[in-house]
């Protein structure tokens, strides 16, 4: 079946107890067992669930639900994205070397570069849009090489495929940040990644509600490395949040379609604006990553990014717009209008930060889902 089918029907079935077509949410902290001791001597397998920190039926739906749209073997929820990133790195060692590109998502760098490095894993942050600077970085304590793509905030566009090549002819394990491309446009399993990450407070979610996360394995040892965190470490989220996530998926198709058709229209039109300096997005016939992009994903996305010519005509968009909220986070039904160098970006030092591109000028958007005339209306007026 295609996607947009399984969006609605993978992974979980109609509820035998209810007939409810909605998957229950179960609200327990834990399980009785006095069915399991009633008889032990029958050789019974130990009840599937006992605690909800190792197994809940809400959550192991979203479990089962992105596992399968991931095309991967094992999925686990997180009660926030980075928990899941964290959660996935601590199947690493101290003394394991880890190669990252230098443009993943801040709180991903950060945790790699303070915490985990406290704690003994090595980084070697490379520019990824170069696989040769990843097989250049390789050592013989080397384990995993950590991606992204398209990049945040200035939707560089990294190649999976050379990636992953170099990384498994040095056996390395291979992880990808997918939030911006979800699985509906995106399958960095099927191009021979091992563990692809979501932040699902973003596109999955889809509806600023929520913070949750999911990591998924392509295979079933791995799964159970990565089980043995999320039970072991505990950073699980609640049926409830979960429950919200699996309702966000079931409309992710319709939301994507439409604010990624909000995002071309947007990108090109802003492009012509004399108080624009450059607009960023792969969806743009002359964006230096789209031959690669098309060759790995089915869609554009629905952010991009774009740079006024001066920093007052960025602040005065941010303060003057009324159908965007200035703020963090993306994929939400509400436009979001994000401000790298005072948000996600403010604790990278400015000459780092203008090494990288990322300017007192640049801006991130992510449509929601208001009709695109009237955004454009109002990007006009906020940029006057
Ligand atoms: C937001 C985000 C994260 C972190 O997720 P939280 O849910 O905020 O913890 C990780 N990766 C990417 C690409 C993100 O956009």
């Amino acid at each position: 079946m295609k996607l947009g089918t399984r969006l609605i029907h993978s992974g979980h079935d109609t509820d035998p107890s209810s007939g409810a077509l909605g998957v229950p949410l179960i609200q327990t902290s834990t399980f009785d067992q006095s069915a399991y001791f009633a008889d032990p001597a029958d050789g019974r397998e130990a009840p599937r669930y006992d605690y909800a920190r190792s197994g809940n039926p809400t959550r192991n739906a979203l479990e089962e639900i992105i596992a399968g749209l991931e095309g991967g073997k094992c999925g686990y929820a997180f009660g926030s994205g980075i928990a899941a990133v964290s959660s996935a790195l601590g199947i690493f060692s101290a003394g394991d070397h880890i190669i990252a590109a230098e443009d993943i998502y801040g709180g991903a760098y950060r945790i790699l570069n303070t915490f985990f490095r406290r704690w003994g894993l090595e980084l070697t942050a490379v520019d990824a849009s170069d696989p040769e600077q990843i097989r250049r970085s390789i050592k013989s304590n080397t384990k995993a090489v950590y991606l992204e793509t398209p990049s945040n905030p200035l939707l560089k566009i990294t190649d999976l495929k050379a990636c992953i090549t170099i990384a498994k002819e040095a056996g390395l394990l291979v992880l990808v940040d997918n939030t911006f491309m979800t699985p509906y446009f995106q399958r960095p399993i099927e191009l021979g990644a091992d563990i692809v990450l979501h932040s699902a407070t973003k596109f999955l979610g889809g509806h600023s509600d929520v913070i949750s996360g999911l990591a998924v394995t392509a295979a079933k040892e791995l799964g159970k490395r990565v089980y043995a965190v999320q039970n072991g470490f505990g950073a699980v989220p609640g049926p409830w949040d979960v429950w919200l996530v699996i309702r966000g998926i079931k409309t992710l198709k319709v939301r994507l379609e439409t604010q990624q058709a909000t995002a071309r229209f947007l990108s090109r039109r802003l492009r012509e604006h004399p108080k624009v300096e450059a607009v960023y997005y792969p969806g743009l016939e002359d964006h230096p990553g789209k031959a690669v992009h098309d060759g790995q994903s089915s869609g554009a996305g629905a952010v991009f990014s774009f740079k006024t010519r001066t920093v007052e005509q960025a602040l005065g968009f941010l303060g003057r717009t009324k159908l965007a909220a200035a703020a963090v986070s993306l994929g939400g039904v509400e436009t979001i209008a994000s401000y790298p160098v005072r948000m996600s970006h403010a604790s990278i030092p400015k000459p780092e930060r203008e090494r990288l591109g990322i300017t007192d000028t640049l801006i991130r958007i992510s449509p929601g889902l208001e009709d695109p005339e009237d955004l454009l209306e109002d990007f006009e007026q906020a940029l006057a």
